[in-house]
């Protein structure tokens, strides 16, 4: 799914078939990302006997995003519903982590380290100022910053940089740790993997029953979860609510590792990491980020291309990148490139998720909906797993999910469709 070559994460090529085949699922979840990984997590723990279908699971968008996790700093004008979402999911962010780490014994990076969202000159700075205003008017944390205290701050800024908007909430996670260790616990909880593509529901009567595979064989089960990303559209048999407008946006996306010392260096000549805190950039119009990890590497990212399914990484798309995180933090040239990734972002009309559970109405009962997460999945990752968990046990689900079934898509004049209502 990447431009990258992987691995596949040992222990998770895939169960024997003997274990899989010929078994009832109380629940199939189709996409091993973060939010199907997370999602067969959870129900697992919950006493379900889960399997997760994925010819390549970890390897979708999930494996190229940077992983910050920022309601504040990706606030959008007309976003307010998919805001209350992101701040509920970052609440559960602390817990999430805690609980990942402490059942399987790996460190996922989560840092509490905030972002700075710099204003290169000065419209981006009146771009930025008109930001903070909304910001302010929605009672979120953020403050504003002149450029010489965001200097104080982060004093591999460059110099002339106009200010800055300081969302001390804002934090991170390494995202290919989180992605390993959930496939960890998946194996740890038992959960069986499939490695093949999903092709179709089966739901006779309107109650799900199988989820058929590209080899021609049916996994029984009493639920499915549909969590393929941005190919979520290409399995059969999806009840029509269900069959949302959904398109692939690429973002290519590089690690910069810090540069290698030099053979007089001794630890306390080591130079300190570039940057500490999350650092977003608006540079003449356009959009940049650098994440710092623990370990002095950076990831800088990322472009946002409308080109289908292409994953390719384009000398273009580097090029742009490396130019404008270098008017931002000109010491970036110093850093090594260390891997160049594109991933595809499973983006609605509205660039809000889908996150439902289909009634008895929708003639697949027993699906579950949790695609379309867009540029913010690996923030939804522990809300949506949640609600996803609670529907496949019968229970309900956090409120804030009510406002992301797939029925906003079908009035006439809705995001995604003409006025006529014809999809
Ligand atoms: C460059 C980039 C940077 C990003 N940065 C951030 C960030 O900083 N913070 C943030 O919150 N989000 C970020 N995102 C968004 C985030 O990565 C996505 O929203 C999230 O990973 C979506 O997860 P997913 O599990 O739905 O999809 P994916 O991770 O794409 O997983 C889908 C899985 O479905 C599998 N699959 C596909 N078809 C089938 C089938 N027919 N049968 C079975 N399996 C199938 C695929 O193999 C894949 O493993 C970024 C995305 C990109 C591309």
């Amino acid at each position: 799914m990447s431009a990258t070559q992987h691995t596949a994460p040992s222990g998770h090529e895939g169960a024997d078939a003997s274990q899989v085949y010929g078994r009832c699922f109380d629940a199939v979840v189709i996409g091993g990302g973060v939010i199907g990984l997370a999602s067969a997590w959870q129900a697992s723990k919950r006493g379900l006997a889960v399997a997760v279908v994925d010819p390549d699971p970890g390897h979708g968008a999930s494996w190229a995003a940077a992983g910050m996790l920022a309601p504040v700093t990706e606030a959008h004008y007309g976003e307010e519903a998919l805001l209350h979402l992101s701040l509920a999911s970052a609440r559960l962010w602390g817990a999430f982590a805690e609980e990942l780490e402490a059942d399987t014994g790996s460190d996922i990076g989560y840092r509490r380290c905030g972002t700075m969202l710099v204003a290169f000159d000065d419209d981006d700075r009146m771009a930025a100022r008109q930001l903070y205003e909304f910001q302010l008017k929605l009672g979120l944390q953020v403050r504003w910053v002149s450029g010489r205290e965001a200097r104080e701050m982060e004093p591999n800024l460059a110099p002339g940089i106009r200010g800055a908007l300081w969302a001390p909430n804002d934090h991170q996670v390494r995202t290919r740790h989180l992605v390993r260790a959930l496939l960890d616990a998946c194996q740890e909880s038992e959960v069986a993997f499939v490695p093949e593509r999903a092709v179709a529901l089966e739901a006779p009567g309107g109650r799900l029953s199988a989820v058929r595979l590209a080899s021609g064989i049916r996994l029984t089960c009493g639920a499915a979860v549909l969590a393929a990303g941005s190919w979520s559209r290409s399995v059969d048999g999806l009840p029509e609510l269900a069959q949302v407008p959904l398109r692939p946006v690429k973002g290519v996306i590089l690690r910069l590792a810090p540069a290698p010392l030099t053979a007089s260096a001794t630890p306390e000549t080591e130079p300190p990491p570039l940057l500490t805190r999350t650092v977003r950039g608006m540079v003449q119009g356009s959009h940049v980020y650098l994440v710092p990890r623990a370990d002095g590497s950076i990831v800088l990212g990322a472009t946002s291309e409308e080109r289908g399914f292409d994953t390719t990484v384009s000398v273009g798309a580097l090029h742009d990148l490396i130019r404008l995180a270098r008017r931002l933090v000109p010491g970036v040239t110093e850093m090594v490139l260390a891997d160049a990734t594109a991933g595809l972002r499973p983006a609605t009309a509205d660039n809000g998720p889908v996150i439902a559970a289909m009634g008895g109405d929708s003639g697949a009962e027993g699906l579950v909906l949790a695609f379309g997460h867009y540029r913010n999945g690996i923030l939804l990752t522990p809300i949506t797993a949640s609600a996803v968990s609670a529907w496949l046990c019968g229970d309900p689900a956090p409120d804030e999910v009510s406002a992301f079934g797939p029925s906003r898509f079908c009035a006439p004049g809705s995001p995604g469709l003409p006025a006529d209502g014809v999809r």
